[in-house]
């Protein structure tokens, strides 16, 4: 299975990837999540990620690509993958093409998740992760068990840099400015598909699986 979710920041992305790679035995792939490990890391990679994250803007793209490249040639992505985060723009997505090609495994569905913009906030805002593992909460709509530290691995949780209103603000300007050349781009392929990320997290995740499993990307 190789599929794409596309989405604003805080459209459920990542919930619904992590759960739907374990579902399908194949690899989750954030590039949001390997640029935070680079700067938690404190690599050169991760200096220079935290210089534009900070400020919701995108890490360039040949950082970008390159990082992508990298994990892509990975022995567990060659089982499949849920792409969370990338592409962002038309260049990522042209050189994701590209790099698949090498690789014989074109994406089978590009699909976002819709979200307006004040739900978008609340679901930011209270969100959590474990800077540890890389899971993810939610004070209301998904709480850990005790509050404040992660059920995977005991770590405390912390708020991203980039949660407060005025970075959400510029970052769901940001993917605007590409969310049509986007769906453009996947739409001429074949693939692209557009679903209500609303409800309940398992309510978009069965939406999402009903979805693949129609297009015949999903067996299960
Ligand atoms: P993205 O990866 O698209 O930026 P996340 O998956 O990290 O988004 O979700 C953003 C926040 O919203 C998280 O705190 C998550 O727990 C919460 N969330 C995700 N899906 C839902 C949902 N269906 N309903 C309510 N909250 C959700
Ligand atoms: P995310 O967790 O996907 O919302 O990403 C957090 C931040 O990481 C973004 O605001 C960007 O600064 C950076 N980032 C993540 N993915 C990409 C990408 N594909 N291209 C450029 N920047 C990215």
């Amino acid at each position: 299975m190789q599929i794409i979710l596309l989405g604003k920041p805080g459209a459920g992305k990542g919930t619904q990837a992590e759960r739907l790679a374990q579902e399908a035995q194949v690899a989750h792939i954030a590039t949001g999540d390997m640029f935070r490990a680079a700067v938690r890391d404190g690599t050169e990679l991760g200096k220079l990620a935290q210089s534009y994250m900070e400020r919701g803007a995108l890490v360039p793209d040949d950082v970008t690509i390159g990082l992508m490249r990298e994990r892509l040639a990975q022995e567990d992505a060659g089982k499949g993958f849920v792409l969370d985060g990338f592409p962002r723009n038309e260049p990522q997505a042209q050189a994701l093409q590209g790099l698949l090609q090498e690789l014989g495994r074109p994406i089978q569905a590009a699909v976002e998740l819709e979200v307006p913009d004040e739900e978008i906030l609340r679901r930011i805002t209270g969100r959590r992760v474990c800077p540890q593992c890389g899971a993810t909460y939610h004070v209301e709509f998904q709480p850990p068990k005790v509050p404040g530290i992660c059920d995977r691995c005991g770590h405390e949780l912390t708020q991203r840099e980039d949660e407060k209103e005025e970075t959400v603000r510029k970052r769901l300007e940001v993917y605007r400015q590409h969310a049509t050349e986007l769906a453009r781009f996947y739409e001429a392929r074949g693939v692209y598909h557009r679903l209500s990320g609303l409800g309940s997290e398992e309510e978009v995740l069965v939406r999402i699986r009903h979805l693949l499993q129609t297009l015949g990307v999903w067996a299960q």
